[in-house]
């Protein structure tokens, strides 16, 4: 972090400003230019609020982080690629998975013929909603506790390890057999929950919020990584803008960022980002051309009946195209096919 000094400051007031500074336990640098002097801090910053040092101090012009907020979760730390090993599929570092399943589990039939005909095409991981969060509470809501052991049949049945929303941590030991931990889109920035999905010893799926920026991403696995997990696997989902034709706009260039970022694996949700069946290969396509680790996409055996997205899942015979499709292009892009395991 550094602080850029108004012009003409006395060398009275640099010093007990840098006095300040350091009593906080920082070491500091000055540069001084020919019209201004600039402070730079070293040591961990985060936990500076820079706007406050500005509008306190003075002799402050601006300030500006050099270094990211997040540690851990960054790449100036921790230099190498993680990577998460999801009951023997392993995701990032080049080692790509797909996701796969309804948006909602519906009957036992359903999820364990949906895991069946996934698996078949490549999938090697289900993912089913037990506990939905809908915009309108006469939606449906999910089979709450009767969806997780439906999702432990069809794992029983395919061997596929289960990925599965969680709403709030009041929920968490019912989530003792699930595999992944889902954090959705709607609670990114639900603190308390990431702090509880942070002390358990399980990989965690945290999708991007709708309304926030790749910076506010990484601080919530920051949140997680800080209670001591670090098996956290980052997804772009698509974020909120003007425009309506989609429904979301798929943010292409989070992926190769926080990648660039973090070391964490980036997967790429299609379904959720368009909205819209047709657009889901060509955004698959598009989330391996720019490095994702893995995908997660909505299939349903029947979505013109689903009872949640629908309109946005792929059929069975749709998602075994696309697994084909994607099979050339990811050897080309990611160095290695977790799909091939
Ligand atoms: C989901 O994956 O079912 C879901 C609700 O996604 P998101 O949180 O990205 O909206
Ligand atoms: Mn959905």
């Amino acid at each position: 972090m550094v602080f850029v000094l108004k012009l003409g400051v006395s060398r009275q007031s640099i010093e007990q400003f840098v006095g300040k500074i350091e009593a906080q336990g920082f070491k500091t640098f000055l540069s001084t230019g020919t019209e201004h002097t600039v402070v730079c801090l070293i040591g961990n910053t985060s936990t500076i609020d820079l706007n406050l040092v500005v509008e306190t101090n003075e002799i402050v012009e601006y300030g500006k982080r050099v270094t990211e907020p997040y540690k851990a979760v960054g790449r100036t730390v921790h230099p190498e690629d993680t990577v998460i090993n999801v009951g023997g599929a392993r995701i990032g570092s080049g080692m790509f998975q797909v996701i796969s399943g309804p948006c909602s589990v519906e009957s036992e039939e359903q999820i364990v013929m949906v895991a069946k005909a996934v698996k078949n095409s490549g999938a090697t991981m289900l993912r089913g909603g037990a506990f939905k969060p809908r915009t309108s509470p006469y939606a449906f809501v999910g089979l709450h506790e009767e969806g997780l052991k439906l999702l432990l049949i069809a794992k029983k049945e395919t061997g596929l390890p289960i990925v599965t929303e969680i709403m709030n941590q009041t929920q968490l030991p019912l989530f003792e057999d699930v595999d992944v931990i889902q954090v959705g889109a709607r609670n990114m920035q639900n603190f308390d929950l990431l702090r509880e999905v942070g002390r358990c010893h399980k990989p965690i799926l945290l999708k991007r919020g709708f309304a926030n920026t790749i910076e506010e991403l990484l601080m919530s696995a920051e949140y997680i990584m800080a209670e001591g997990n670090s098996q956290i696997i980052l997804c772009e989902r698509g974020i909120r803008t003007f425009e309506t034709a989609t429904r979301n706009t798929l943010d292409i260039s989070a992926i190769p960022l926080l990648k660039h970022k973090s070391h964490l694996p980036v997967i790429v949700d299609p379904s959720h980002a368009a909205g819209i069946r047709a657009l889901i290969t060509p955004l698959a396509r598009a989330a391996v051309a720019v490095g994702a680790d893995g995908l997660m996409i909505e299939t349903h055996n029947d979505p013109a009946n689903a009872l949640c997205d629908g309109a946005q899942s792929l059929n069975l015979e749709q998602f075994d195209e696309l697994m084909k499709d994607l099979k050339g292009r990811i050897t080309y892009e990611n160095k290695q096919m977790g799909i091939d395991q």
